[in-house]
């Protein structure tokens, strides 16, 4: 026992043995997940942060309506109930609608896509095994892999047509055979880039000659701005991709429900990791959205989202063009929530959120929060365009391009 004590008051402290950490964790206190959401949702600001879809865009009403039936007609609803099958055939569809077609036994519903990246990492990583991964990505990936001190092998991601592939089949190509490659081609978080079909193709036959499963995250894949989406990796190969949905961009976050497209014999298996991280997803959430999509209010909804961020998109591009220094280059997204804007590489853009909030009022997520491996992306941030209105994403650039003003000569 330590005793602290001071003039006026006796502190008594208590050095307790605390319990011994794992040592994954032991080194880290803070969530940069977390702290994304917390910046994303300041009033006080104008926030290019976070990837949260507009509130006000939820389809509150009609959740609602089916919410409530939903408990009305089933005494059970609020029961510990396995996947609600229905559901899971309606899921099949959106599949379908998706351009990736399978069957209802093929899908796992879960408890969001973060749950889904989860439950793919059991399945597939060893402790200490191998994983590729582009070398800016989901930060949500890192956080699902590190309990498996994993040996990360990174790939660059070109900001026009997506993930080097020839570097994933050289790595394949040297035997260094991975547990899997993690890819997010559509609505790219942060970059904001889409694969192109050639490099979809490619990966897809390195994935099947290698022997290496791809974990294809798509929570965007909705969400697309251009004429003709190009199809999922799932749509290419049924065998080798496990793919992840979520309403969360399209229903919305809190329902916490996504879903995993697996070949149909691995189902059980992923059932199992599942029910170790939370038995199963909310029975009564999988019955009310079950009844909300048989509204077949959910495809009017989808067109309306598609509208409303495709304005929003065109704004923010517009800003940037208009306010941003010539120095600046950023990404023009065909699906998803965000951009992603590289500055003069002595620009540190963990330093500059600092200085956006004090002095701005405005904020951003810095790029070091997705950089992978000994990759640095100091010099970048992201900014979504999904959660505020257009007025509000046009003020925000100008106030980013004064802040940036005062530090980059204009040539
Ligand atoms: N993957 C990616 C690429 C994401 O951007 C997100 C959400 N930001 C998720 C997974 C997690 O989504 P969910 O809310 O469905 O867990």
């Amino acid at each position: 026992m330590i005793q602290i004590t001071n003039s006026n008051m006796a502190v008594t402290a208590i050095a307790r043995d605390v319990p011994e950490l794992a040592a994954w964790i032991r080194g880290r206190s803070r969530s940069a997940l977390r702290e994304m959401v917390s910046l994303a949702s300041r009033a006080d600001l104008i926030s290019l942060a976070g990837g949260l879809p507009d509130p006000a865009l939820f389809p509150t009403r009609d959740y609602a309506r089916a919410l409530a039936e939903s408990l009305a007609s089933d005494g059970a609803a609020l029961q510990y109930r396995p996947s609600f099958e229905p559901l899971k055939r309606q899921v099949a569809e959106l599949m379908a609608e998706r351009g990736a077609p399978c069957h209802a036994d093929q899908i796992l519903l879960t408890t969001g896509a973060q749950q889904a990246i989860t439950i793919a990492v059991s399945l597939l990583l060893e402790r200490r095994g191998r994983v590729v991964v582009e070398d800016v990505t989901y930060a949500g990936l890192a956080e699902a892999i590190a309990p498996f001190r994993p040996e990360v092998l990174t790939v660059r991601t070109d900001l026009s047509s997506g993930m080097d592939v020839d570097a994933v089949a050289r790595l394949a190509a040297d035997g260094l055979r991975p547990a899997f490659v993690y890819a997010i081609p559509d609505g790219h978080n942060p970059c904001g880039v889409t694969m192109s079909l050639a490099k979809r193709r490619q990966l897809v036959n390195v994935a099947r000659r290698h022997q290496i499963p791809i974990v294809e995250d798509d929570p965007y894949g909705l969400l697309s701005y251009g004429a003709a989406p190009l199809p999922p990796l799932r749509a290419l190969d049924q065998d080798w991709v496990f793919y992840l949905g979520t309403f969360s961009k399209t229903i919305a976050p809190a329902l916490r429900l996504g879903w995993m497209v697996l070949p149909a014999d691995l189902v059980g298996r992923a059932q199992i990791v599942k029910e170790a991280g939370d038995l199963e997803s909310s029975s009564l959430t999988q019955r009310a959205v079950s009844a909300y999509l048989d509204t077949g209010r959910f495809q009017a909804h989808i067109r309306a989202l598609r509208e409303v961020y495709r304005l929003r998109r065109d704004t923010l591009l517009k800003a940037l063009e208009t306010h941003f220094p010539p120095a600046a280059r950023w990404t023009c997204p065909e699906s998803g929530f965000f951009v992603w804007v590289e500055l003069p590489p002595d620009i540190d853009c963990t330093t500059l959120l600092d200085a956006a909030i004090q002095e701005e009022r405005v904020a951003f997520v810095p790029g070091e929060v997705f950089a992978m491996g000994a990759q640095r992306a100091s010099n970048a941030m992201r900014l979504s365009f999904a959660t505020c209105a257009s007025d509000a994403i046009e003020e925000g650039v100008r106030r980013l391009s004064r802040l940036l003003a005062r530090r980059i000569p204009r040539d």
